[in-house]
């Protein structure tokens, strides 16, 4: 398998549009690097650069520490799996992996041995002999990745490989993606949309937005330690709730306010305000779902962090529920315990854990905490 490194990596399209802006990157032997971003961001123009099927504009792209920039697709040993898995339709399961294989002249014996072990890995042994269209989409889907399995290339790049299916195949599927990962120890490289398959899969995540990295980081810093709005608000779902709150710094009490609510900072959050010259200032307040609670001994223990409101929408999820009420004309999300008798029109009130709480500058958009 194989590192990538991504040197001041941009794109520039023949019209003039700037796709990709200083992309860096240094991917590890084995990593399974995950980009995620907004519809437009860059994601698949990257991908596509790595692969040689975009004209890379500028930087420099390392595959093993050799320079790829000029070097053909079929040459730089990376299989692609995309969402519209494209199978031969005229072709059986076999012949479909085997394919490939047969173009590059590989003896037939050694593609009878490729093609089976893959298959084994896929679990697609007794689908053999069969026709793309009497497969189902999960099964196509493992087809295509076992093509790409059977070059054992260094690089396995998937653009959205699971999105035409459906979600609990989709789930299978992931399942089936982590385990290839662990069983073939490949370097992947993963487009997606999708929050959950972006957290569950990636060794680490990539957070694109406008064709610029935001952050690069392991799934649990980035939902921890977000380091601007942008991405606070993109990993997460529901996503983190967000608030105007004014800064006060009395002493060394530090509150937050929010309309007619004032908020008590810790003392594990005071410092980065206070040395920040925030006083005064009006700054992003940010809280996840889960940390607004509505039970009541909870409440009961945090009297300086309630925030009172009117329910307006009762969401049940089975094992959780959400409640949407809003503050200050903000639209708010508690992620509460499906035991809460909470229900649309009740006058709420909520706990804000502040522990937990994330703070974000107006202006530069950057974390304060
Ligand atoms: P999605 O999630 O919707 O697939 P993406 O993040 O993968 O989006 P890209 O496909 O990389 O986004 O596109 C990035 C930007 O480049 C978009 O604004 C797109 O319109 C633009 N773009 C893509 N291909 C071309 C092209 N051939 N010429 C000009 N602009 C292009």
């Amino acid at each position: 398998m194989a590192s990538l490194s991504l040197k001041g990596i941009q794109k520039v399209y023949p019209n003039g549009f700037q796709a990709v802006k200083d992309f860096n990157l240094d991917i590890e032997d084995k990593e399974f690097i995950i980009f995620v971003g907004p519809s437009g961001c860059g994601k698949s123009t990257t991908l596509r650069m790595i692969a040689g099927l975009e004209d890379i504009s500028g930087g420099t792209l390392e595959i093993d520490g050799k320079v790829m920039n000029d070097v053909e697709p079929k040459d730089r040993d990376i299989a692609m799996v995309f969402q519209n898995y494209a199978l031969y339709p005229h072709m059986t399961v076999y012949d479909n992996m085997a394919f490939g294989l047969k173009l590059r002249k590989v003896p037939k014996d050694e593609i009878d041995k490729k093609v089976r072990e893959a298959a084994r890995i896929l679990d697609l042994e007794k689908l053999l002999d069969r026709k793309p269209k009497a497969l189902s989409g999960g099964q196509r889907q493992r087809v295509a990745m076992g093509r790409a399995i059977v070059r054992n290339p260094k690089v396995f790049l998937m653009d959205e490989p699971l999105s035409n299916l459906d979600a609990k195949l989709r789930v299978q599927m992931r399942i089936e993606i982590s385990k290839l990962h662990e069983n073939l120890g490949a370097t992947i490289i993963y487009v997606t949309h999708d929050q959950t398959e972006a957290m569950t899969l990636g060794t680490r995540i990539v957070v694109m937005k406008d064709g610029v990295v935001q952050q690069v980081d392991t799934p649990q810093n980035l939902y921890n330690t977000p380091c601007n709005l942008f991405v606070a608000g993109f990993i997460g779902s529901p996503q983190m709730n967000f608030m105007d709150a004014v800064v006060k710094v009395n002493g060394s009490d530090v509150t937050l306010t929010v309309g007619e609510h004032v908020l008590k900072v810790p003392a594990s959050k005071k410092k980065a305000l206070i040395d920040g010259g925030y006083d005064g200032k009006t700054v992003v307040l940010g809280i996840r779902p889960e940390d607004v609670h509505d039970s009541e001994s909870f409440i009961a223990n945090s009297p300086d962090s309630v925030i009172r409101s009117k329910i307006k929408v009762y969401e049940l999820l089975g094992a959780e529920v959400y409640l949407y009420f809003d503050v200050e004309g903000t639209q708010m999300t508690a992620r509460v315990n499906p035991r809460t008798p909470l229900r649309n029109g009740d006058d709420a009130v909520f706990a804000l854990d502040m522990e937990k709480i994330h703070a974000f500058d107006k202006d530069t958009e950057l974390t304060i905490l």
